[in-house]
């Protein structure tokens, strides 16, 4: 037996380090490793990238780990033995990758991080909106509407380095306000995977530690923005406070419509998804992607494709449509 195992791990060994079994650059495999699938925009980054790369001639490995770190590890050493070409990976946790991502290019596998950065990782490339300007873009819609009073700030998942990108591009706007004594920042907290239930409660709190005092909340994204509001709803202040989000799920745009969330930010995921599929296959094929940016990850400077958000309020929510994102029925929730 123990004769056995060494000649299965030699075997698989060789498969790993005589590069991608398929090599296809006409036809290549592309696993693509999700954080979570039971989110509304990963199922729909899913299915865009699954029809583009389709369109581009590549089979497509898709896998959701399901907000575990150990299930993605295991997830990537299993799309590496099984001969892709390129792995595209949504990181649930940015700084656990590196030894997956080593494997992977010992395999000759292209690794490209998409939406979030996997830090301290040998990336071929990494593909985003540019989360920055999200954050700012949150901060200066909530500005509009309270430019002066006590703000809290409520981040996204710790893991995630998508959060501390927003959370600079949060404070590059609200920081010289905070100098000049116009606002406050009363209170932050990172909310863990960004889960609704506990944004609620984490508001829950900082509603009775402030006396219900707070002028605006500066929500990361429509998930925390949901559950935000349904504790200033529980304080009879929703649609007073404002507050941010990103993403333009549905339910948020319905909020933004009826004005109990001032803003969401609209990321167009076919463009990501279809964008992230023609690199990989460049990248497969030993072509030159068009980068336009490039971020340091802690192992390299990582190249990059930025591409454009647009914040959304009330005015401009009709872009959705024009845009496909949803049809004019479901925006009216029929
Ligand atoms: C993404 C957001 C998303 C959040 C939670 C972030 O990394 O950029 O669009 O709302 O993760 O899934």
């Amino acid at each position: 037996m123990k004769k056995l195992l060494g000649v299965l791990v030699s075997a698989s060994v060789l498969l790993m380090s005589s590069g991608p079994a398929s090599a296809d650059a006409k036809n290549p495999k592309i696993g693509f490793s999700i954080d979570d699938l039971r989110l509304e925009r990963w199922a729909r980054d899913r299915d865009y990238f699954v029809a583009a790369a389709g369109q581009l001639g590549a089979k497509v490995y898709v896998q959701s780990a399901d907000g575990s770190e150990q299930k993605q590890i295991a997830q990537i050493e299993n799309l590496i033995a099984r001969g892709v070409d390129a792995i595209v990976i949504v990181p649930y946790n940015a700084t656990v990758l590196g030894n997956a991502i080593k494997e992977a290019k010992k395999a000759k596998i292209k690794v490209i991080s998409y939406d979030r950065l996997a830090l301290n990782a040998d990336l071929d490339a990494y593909i985003s909106f540019d989360n920055k300007a999200v954050g700012e873009m949150q901060a200066r819609a909530l500005v509009e509407r309270a430019p002066k009073g006590n703000y809290y700030l409520l981040g996204g998942a710790p893991t995630d380095n998508n959060a501390k990108m927003l959370r600079e591009g949060q404070l590059a706007v609200l920081q010289p306000l905070v100098d000049k004594g116009a606002i406050k920042i009363v209170g932050k907290q990172w909310v863990k995977d960004w889960s609704p239930a506990e944004a609620m409660t984490i508001v829950e709190n900082a509603l009775t530690a402030n006396g219900n005092k707070i002028d605006a909340l500066v929500a990361s994204n429509d998930a925390t923005a949901g559950g935000a509001i349904q504790a200033l709803a529980a304080q009879k202040l929703s649609g007073k406070v404002p507050v941010s989000g990103q993403d333009a799920d549905l339910a948020a745009v319905r909020r933004v419509v009826a004005g109990t969330q001032a803003m969401t930010v609209y990321k167009p995921l076919k463009a990501i998804a279809g964008e992230a599929a023609k690199l990989a296959i460049q990248l497969v094929r030993n072509e030159k992607p068009a980068f336009n940016a490039q971020y340091d990850n802690g192992f390299k400077k990582v190249d990059t494709v930025l591409l454009k958000p647009t914040p959304l309020t009330k005015a401009n929510v009709d872009l959705l449509v024009k845009d496909g994102f949803y049809t004019s029925a479901q925006l009216a929730g029929k």
